[in-house]
């Protein structure tokens, strides 16, 4: 039974796994998929919407083979996508250097592309921004094309797959990042390459997130939003404390976010299921989504988690 981080959305799956040994590997398996079913992408897991998990008649490529990094320029790296974002900071700082937008919450999961693709901020950002900001380019492939593309943060694809959360059929082998050192003495390993480690995650105690978006300046007024619709949340959630992170604007935002050019909050909401039922998600589903329609300006991260569609669905299975 294969799973996300969340629980709620979970599927029997008995098709082909592929574990690609090689970046070539990869691209054959990619190169072959226009005349098979469509592969369905994981990393860690860690999001929400269930599409990570392959429906039956699909395949599954699981990039955690895919684990190297390399120093190829001063204050910069390339990281395949598959490399755990934890990890990668765990290796950097033992060097001397650090990734400015990292998931403080949840060290050893994601992947540095489903961080690209399903997360994005940190207790950093205030200072760094987005984890888009700190993303020179990716290289890419569309299913059925004969090449991979280096897709660099000027092209608007760049900021249409930022935060799109697998809503777009493109496969992801290696992000380039800026990276900073802790002194200004620190060496940069340039041509250095390493294989870093997969680190299980727990998910054993699993709590699902919703994520808004708002101008700072609204901040008071999601707050008295989240108190009102506390009580509804609390019949359905065992709640944790919510999470606010201020993201700093510093040249543009991903798609999702494009209406926005001022600094924001992102404040998270989640708990445990109090019935792990999918009533219960349904229900918190909805209350989310009642809470973001009932402010002019505010936008909640569905690319990355819990929709109610995927839910209405699961059930009339
Ligand atoms: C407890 C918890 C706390 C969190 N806290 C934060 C936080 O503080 N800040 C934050 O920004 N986010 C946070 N998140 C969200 C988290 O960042 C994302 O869920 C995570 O980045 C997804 O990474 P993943 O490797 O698990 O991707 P997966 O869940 O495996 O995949 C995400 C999507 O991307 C697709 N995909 C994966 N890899 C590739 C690839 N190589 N190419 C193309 N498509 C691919 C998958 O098909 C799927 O659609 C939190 C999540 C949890 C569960």
């Amino acid at each position: 039974m294969l799973k996300d981080y969340g629980g709620v959305l979970a599927r029997e799956f008995r098709g082909d796994i592929y574990v690609p040994v090689s970046v070539q590997d990869c691209t054959n398996l990619l190169l072959e998929a226009h005349t098979k079913d469509r592969l369905t992408y994981r990393g860690a897991g860690h999001s929400m919407h269930g599409r990570s998990i392959p429906v039956a008649q699909n395949q599954l490529l699981v990039t955690s083979s895919l684990n190297q990094v390399s120093f190829c320029k001063d204050g910069f790296i390339s990281v395949q996508a598959g490399v755990q974002i934890g990890v990668l900071q765990a290796f950097l700082n033992r060097l001397g250097w650090f990734l400015p937008i990292f998931p403080d919450a949840i060290h050893a999961g994601p992947t540095v592309a489903g961080y690209f693709l399903a997360g994005g901020f940190g207790s950093q950002s205030p200072q760094y921004g987005g984890f888009w900001d700190n993303v020179e380019s990716i290289t890419c492939i569309l299913p059925g094309q004969s090449a991979a593309m280096e897709i660099h943060r000027s092209n608007d694809f760049f900021w249409n797959l930022s935060g799109s959360g697998g809503l777009i059929n493109c496969f992801i082998f290696e992000l380039k990042l800026f990276i900073k050192p802790y002194e200004t003495s620190s060496i940069y390993p340039i041509g250095f390459t390493a294989s870093l480690p997969t680190l299980q995650s727990d998910s054993s105690n699993p709590i699902i997130w919703f994520t808004l978006f708002t101008p700072l300046v609204n901040q008071n007024l999601l707050l008295r939003k989240y108190r009102g619709a506390l009580s509804a949340l609390s019949s359905v959630l065992q709640l944790v404390s919510p999470r606010r992170v201020i993201i700093k604007y510093l040249c543009r935002y991903p798609s999702l976010l494009a209406e926005f050019s001022d600094d924001l909050l992102a404040f998270s909401i989640g708990g445990r299921l109090s019935r792990n039922t999918l009533d219960s998600a349904i229900s918190a589903c909805q209350i989310i989504h009642a809470l973001a329609s009932s402010m002019a300006s505010c936008v909640q991260y569905y690319s990355s988690e819990l929709v109610l569609e995927t839910l209405a669905k699961q059930r009339s299975h």
